[in-house]
């Protein structure tokens, strides 16, 4: 197996973050390995972790000054196992192809979590959302269709938002595919409700996160009821984890963006909220003007030579990363320990290093990893499709519920696959071994394709 890791380097030296989500999985699969010979034979995990197919493509748009600009697209269609390849796309700076093959890779397993008929992929740009015109936008997520186009298909490959692609993004992304294909149909998840979206989709991936978490709580009899929260983050995820945890009676105390982070020890209420939901949402401004907005919070800007996110050393019971990949490391998890946190479930995809990881594991604190907690989203986009498909829409309590049934049920099933393999009570172990086995056995009885 360690071969294979570095197999899979040496391929591609470069794609780090991938490397780590490929470790991740693989060190937990071993046992499964051991107990069915047949999987090397048949070298599952080569398959696994090499798409089935990347695109990349150039993004040429004009900017409002007239300057022709260059970006790059990529879609990676991961495993279509058990479904049309599915997962969303983001649009930052940082994109390159190691951080969407290690989006997509994560996506598998997340999605063969759900029990719905999906299979992953991921995609997006180094195109950056932020201080770009609403015409700007536009004109890239425009040209960024006239070449996906070709790729998706309600049936192939049908995309959702990630970092940096909302409900604005989504809506000119479909608004081309639709002039292009002169087709109406379901081929984007997140959708406003209006033409074809679904209720719930936006709080999805928050509400599951802490659906998740209460759940892992209720397993020692607990609730969030007067628990002080860490939140990472303050767009789509950050904003709806934190409005459940209000609801569910937590305290919420930080929030933050990639400029800084905001510490509100009152707790941020739903007032507060509903003036970070229009902040980030409508005026797309800074997490630092809460601070100007309610001057008993302390507003602390990101500081570079920190090897810290002070965000993580504050006193709390429960920690919900919600911004993005690695934000907290091996420090920032002793200082979550040493600060009483024994709850983390991660809205963020992979937000967690390996360090990190390995001290909530030998805390035997109750850690959800993103590929479990963070699948109410992809989730709800899987029900999104489905109403589509009959051309219905359901009320916000149906979907609400069966976004808590499926939490319910992935948190079930990560503890049966964590026990039955003699690693009870951890759930990443319990995530991969249960995604993986679903994966892996529907790739063998299609055959060598
Ligand atoms: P948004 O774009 O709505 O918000 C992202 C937030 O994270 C912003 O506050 C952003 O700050 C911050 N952020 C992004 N990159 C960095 C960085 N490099 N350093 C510090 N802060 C950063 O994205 P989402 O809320 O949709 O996604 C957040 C996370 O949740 C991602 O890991 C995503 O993959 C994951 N996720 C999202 C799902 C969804 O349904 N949307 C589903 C499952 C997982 P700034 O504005 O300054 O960039």
């Amino acid at each position: 197996m360690e071969q294979i890791v570095e197999l899979i380097k040496n391929r591609d030296p470069e794609q780090f973050e991938f490397h780590q989500a490929v470790h991740e999985v693989i060190e937990t699969v071993k046992p499964v390995l051991d107990r069915n010979p047949e999987y090397r034979q048949q070298a599952v995990l080569e398959r696994i972790t090499e798409p089935e197919r990347v695109v990349m493509f150039r993004v040429p748009w004009m900017a409002d000054s007239g300057q022709v600009v260059v970006n790059r697209g990529f879609r990676v269609e991961m495993n279509s196992a058990i479904g049309p390849y599915k997962g969303g796309l983001r649009f930052h700076p940082s994109v390159n192809l190691g951080i969407i093959k290690f989006l997509a890779f994560e996506q598998v397993f997340k999605n063969s979590l759900t029990t719905l008929a999906m299979g992953g992929g991921k995609g997006g740009s180094d195109f950056d959302p932020k201080g770009k015109s609403d015409a700007e936008v536009m004109r890239f997520c425009q040209s960024f269709m006239a070449e996906l186009y070709r790729h998706i298909g309600p049936n192939t490959d049908v995309p959702a938002g990630d970092i940096g692609v909302g409900a604005r993004e989504i809506g000119y992304l479909f608004g081309m595919y639709k002039k292009l294909k002169n087709e109406f149909t379901g081929v984007l998840t997140g959708k406003s409700l209006n033409w074809g979206g679904s209720l719930i989709r936006p709080e999805a991936t928050g509400y599951g996160t802490v659906y998740f978490a209460a759940e892992m709580l209720s397993t020692r009899s607990e609730t969030f009821e007067g628990k002080t929260c860490l939140v990472s983050g303050s767009g789509n995820v950050a904003q709806f984890t934190t409005e459940k945890l209000i609801e569910l009676g937590g305290k919420v105390v930080t929030l933050s963006d990639s400029s800084g982070y905001i510490y509100d020890e009152a707790g941020i209420d739903s007032e507060k909220l509903h003036y970070v939901m229009q902040l980030k949402n409508i005026r797309r401004g800074r997490i630092s003007e809460y601070a100007d907005k309610y001057p008993e919070a302390v507003y602390t800007p990101t500081d570079p030579q920190l090897d810290y996110n002070p965000l993580w050393d504050h006193k709390a019971e429960c920690a919900m990363p919600c911004a993005t990949q690695n934000e907290i490391n091996g420090v920032d998890a002793g200082n979550l320990l040493r600060n009483g946190v024994y709850v983390v479930s991660e809205g963020a995809n992979m937000p967690a290093t390996p360090e990190a990881i390995d001290q909530f594991i030998d805390n035997q604190i109750l850690y959800g990893p993103g590929k479990a907690a963070n699948a109410g989203g992809v989730a709800v986009s899987g029900l999104e499709m489905a109403q589509n498909s009959m051309r219905l829409a359901w009320p916000r309590e149906e979907v609400d519920n069966r976004l808590k049934q499926i939490m319910k049920s992935i948190h079930a099933t990560c503890l049966e696959a964590a026990d039955g393999y003699g690693v009870s009570g951890n759930y990443m172990a319990g995530a991969n071994i249960a995604g993986f086995v679903k994966v892996v056995n529907a790739m063998l009885d299609q055959g060598l394709v």
